[in-house]
């Protein structure tokens, strides 16, 4: 199969064939339709995650249909589509996989990270980690529902009742999450890197009441702000812009150092809090809620062989909602 290989961490991907895996009791192979691109590919790219296995195939937003099951998989048929997210596996028997809180699992594995993912024609995945993908949506649409929407609605549901929200980063996430906080009659006040005006236009027409540069304040006080963007620096602006009571919440896996500030940006039972990674239960409770809503999804689609040049555009900010591969 051909597949984009990150062999060591700063260097770019190199297209290359692989031997076909072939799916291990309880596994599933799948051909891949689609694979989203998610910041956090970035972020193992650069060496800002420690340990991915190399070499290694990226990518944790897989929707894609299932060619070959291994032994003990009977809920699932070849045909069958389905998606694969970053969580790829969990131990089932520590104390946060006993609560309900696999995603802290203290032996957890992640897709396109300690487990090879989608930026290849085909990917094994484990099959009781694996989504049903929503019907009413092609392959490359529904790919970005599999992280920027399911760490998105996670990081919603951090964010509480808040009724004036700020987005702090417009991309793939924020322009789901925009669209379920409208359904959920929440006020959105976006926020771009500044002069990305074409970001904030895009913020508007998805719903946002306001969108301006992360340097402004909005025009009124926000109940709770969620950082996609992953800028430390973001977080004592967004601690300002939050009212008493308020929760800033970090959505993203790696981030820059928060700089120091003064505690009365906190004062007044403010809360500040990361995300980390996603449930099955966020999994389906959120592609229910997608088709509902109903959320559609902005993506650009680019050949798999041109992985290295999708990864360029997002991490300059030259995507508009969602980067997916399409392997041809
Ligand atoms: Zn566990
Ligand atoms: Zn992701």
């Amino acid at each position: 199969m051909r597949a984009m290989v990150l062999e060591a961490v700063r260097g770019p991907l190199r297209a290359m064939e692989l031997p076909l895996s072939r799916p291990a009791p309880g596994q599933v192979l799948i051909q891949v339709r689609a694979c989203g691109i998610c910041r956090t590919d970035l972020h193992v790219v650069d060496g800002e995650l420690d340990h991915p296995k190399l070499p290694l195939v990226l990518g944790h937003e897989v929707v894609g249909n299932i060619t070959e099951k291994g032994e003990r998989v009977e809920c699932l048929a070849v045909g069958d589509r389905v998606g694969v997210p970053w969580l790829g596996w969990t131990c089932e028997v520590c104390r946060y996989c006993q609560s309900g809180r696999e995603n802290l699992c203290d032996q957890a594995r992640f897709t396109g990270y300690q487990i090879d993912g989608g930026y290849a024609e085909h990917a094994v995945a484990d099959h009781r980690y694996v989504f049903t993908v929503p019907s009413e949506y092609g392959d490359a649409e529904a790919a970005p529902l599999l992280c920027a929407g399911l760490i998105g609605y996670r990081a919603l549901v951090m964010a509480g009742e808040a009724r004036r929200l700020g987005l702090y980063g417009f991309g793939a996430a924020a322009h789901i999450i925009v669209q379920v906080a409208r359904h959920q009659d929440r006020r959105v006040f976006a926020f771009t890197r500044p002069g990305d005006t074409a970001g904030q236009e895009f913020a508007r027409e998805l719903g946002a009441v306001w969108a301006g540069s992360s340097e402004e304040s909005p025009p009124e006080e926000l109940d709770a702000a969620i950082l996609f963007a992953p800028v430390g620096s973001l977080v004592p602006l967004a601690l300002r812009a939050v009212a008493r009571g308020g929760t800033v919440v970090c959505a993203g896996i790696h981030m820059s150092d928060i700089p120091a500030f003064p505690y009365r940006l906190l004062w007044g039972e403010r809360t500040i809090r990361s995300v980390a990674n996603l449930t099955r239960r966020n999994g389906e409770e959120f592609l229910a809620l997608a088709p509902q809503v109903p959320v559609r999804t902005a993506v650009e689609t680019f050949a798999l062989e041109d992985a290295n040049e999708a990864l360029t555009r997002l991490r300059t900010g030259r995507i508009q909602g969602a980067a997916v591969l399409v392997p041809g």
